[in-house]
């Protein structure tokens, strides 16, 4: 069975241990540099990625975990973890991770009153359309060639993946459709 970790600084945590746990898949905290020895892939959650990203840093884990992404496991990075994946950050000189050829725009779509759900079909993820849950969200303002769009509203890029990247502007761990989780499993 794939044991797959989840960055467990700050944000939503929980909530995507308890999906992975549904779709089958062993679940454990990440925090520190042996945990993150023990995984076959991890989920950057949702949260705020400049506390993320100080906790990532103060706890000597920026690298560590940049390295394992770029020695190819797997990872998921939502809403936040997006933002932390991204090797450009719009109106902003740096960026965290800077794994993914990604440009970011954060709380591109305004305000914590202005989150909303829609829904829409994401390629490769799953045939019918699925919930999306906008809160304080990013979308990708721009991608490198080698980015593979997913999904799009309103015309912009919310879901991309480049190799082992996978990323979400919304947050699949809070409806009830398993379907990303699903996938981000079988890619482990
Ligand atoms: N606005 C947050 C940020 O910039 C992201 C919000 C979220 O993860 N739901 O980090």
């Amino acid at each position: 069975m794939k044991k797959i970790g989840v960055l467990a600084m700050q944000g939503a945590v929980d909530e995507h241990l308890q999906k992975l746990e549904r779709v089958g898949a062993t679940a454990c905290k990440v925090r520190n540099k042996e945990e993150l020895e023990q995984i076959d892939g991890i989920i950057i959650p949702g949260g705020e990625s400049t506390a993320i990203g100080k906790l990532l840093a103060t706890f000597g884990m920026m690298q560590p975990l940049s390295k394992k992404i770029c020695s190819g496991m797997p990872v998921w990075g939502t809403c936040a973890g997006m933002i932390l994946l991204a090797k450009k950050i719009c109106d902003q000189e740096n960026a965290y991770l800077k794994t993914m050829d990604i440009l970011v725009r954060r709380n591109a779509y305004g305000s914590q009153l202005d989150s909303f759900v829609t829904t829409q079909k994401v390629k490769h993820v799953a045939e019918k359309e699925i919930p999306m849950v906008f809160i304080r969200a990013p979308y990708i303002e721009k991608v490198d060639t080698k980015v593979e769009p997913l999904a799009e509203v309103e015309g912009h890029i919310v879901a991309a993946k480049e190799k082992n990247m996978l990323v979400t502007a919304f947050h699949p761990e809070l409806t009830e459709d398993d379907s990303f989780h699903d996938y981000f499993v079988k890619l482990c």
